[in-house]
């Protein structure tokens, strides 16, 4: 399997991750023409492709679904919740229902040969998960718009052989921003989205010795900026010993509006 970032950050989330039979996109936040070009640098056509798993309906990862389902007629994965939020915003426009499929948390469905676990996380959305995908014992996972994580996040997650987290702000550059009191808040809190500190600590605890990628993904314009984000996750992930050996597992930072390398898992 391989996985490629179409657009990653507060104003646009899409994955690609598939195999030479399966073609699947994670969350569509973008236009449509940027769906398109980035499924381009792949080779892959959007009419090859098999599922669109929605992780929530925020508008940063849904803006170009209605295009995408209406233009190639791809189905759409997502919780019972998800689909209520995305039916209730009309600027999507009109999605034919027959493309909706509901998933649950934990709930283990294929798509092809590719199956897909969803996971509940903590945000401030009707019913939102994260998702991996497996594939011939190897695993993909991109979890991404988290508060916080616990015990269960980090047993859905392990054992990944790519994996995107999100790597949202700098809680010192947030608190001493912009942004009004509500909105710091609410990024702060349990249903917000991940620190730079805090997706380092998720990261260590899912480091093992067959990843091949780690990609930092969902960065604030605002309150972040790469080098901040990648040196941050790098310190945690040593335990905070300052040692320039120290391996980072092929970390990288994924880029926010336009496509970044393909990642492969073998
Ligand atoms: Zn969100
Ligand atoms: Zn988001």
């Amino acid at each position: 399997m391989k996985l490629l970032s179409i657009a990653s950050g507060s104003s646009g989330n899409c994955y690609y991750v598939g195999n030479s039979d399966t073609h699947i996109l994670v969350d569509a936040g973008v236009s449509g023409k940027k769906i398109e070009n980035g499924l381009r640098e792949i080779g892959i056509k959007p009419s090859e492709l098999n599922g669109v798993l929605v992780t929530h309906e925020h508008i940063d990862h849904v803006k170009g679904l209605g295009i995408i389902a209406r233009k190639y007629g791809v189905p759409i994965y997502a919780t019972r919740g998800t689909i209520e939020g995305i039916t209730a915003n009309k600027t999507l426009g009109q999605i034919d229902e027959e493309l909706y499929r509901t998933v649950s948390p934990d709930q283990v469905f294929e798509i092809n040969d590719i199956s897909v676990d969803p996971t509940a996380i903590w945000h401030d959305a009707n019913d939102p998960v994260c998702y991996s995908m497996s594939n011939d014992g190897k695993k993909i996972s991109i979890a991404t718009d988290l508060g916080d994580y616990d015990d269960y996040i980090v047993d859905k997650l392990k054992n990944s052989d790519i994996m995107v987290i999100e790597a949202n702000h700098d809680v010192r550059m947030l608190e001493a921003g912009s942004y009004p009191y509500y909105l710091k808040r609410r990024i702060l809190g349990s249903h917000g989205h991940l620190s730079n500190e805090r997706s380092g600590q998720l990261i260590k605890e899912l480091l093992n010795d067959h990843i091949k990628g780690i990609l930092l993904g969902h960065l604030s314009k605002e309150n972040n900026f790469e080098e901040l984000a990648y040196e941050t996750v790098k310190l945690e992930m040593a335990g905070n010993s300052f040692s320039n050996d120290v391996r980072d597992f092929g970390l990288c930072v994924a880029r926010r509006d336009m496509p970044g390398h393909i990642i492969e898992t073998n």
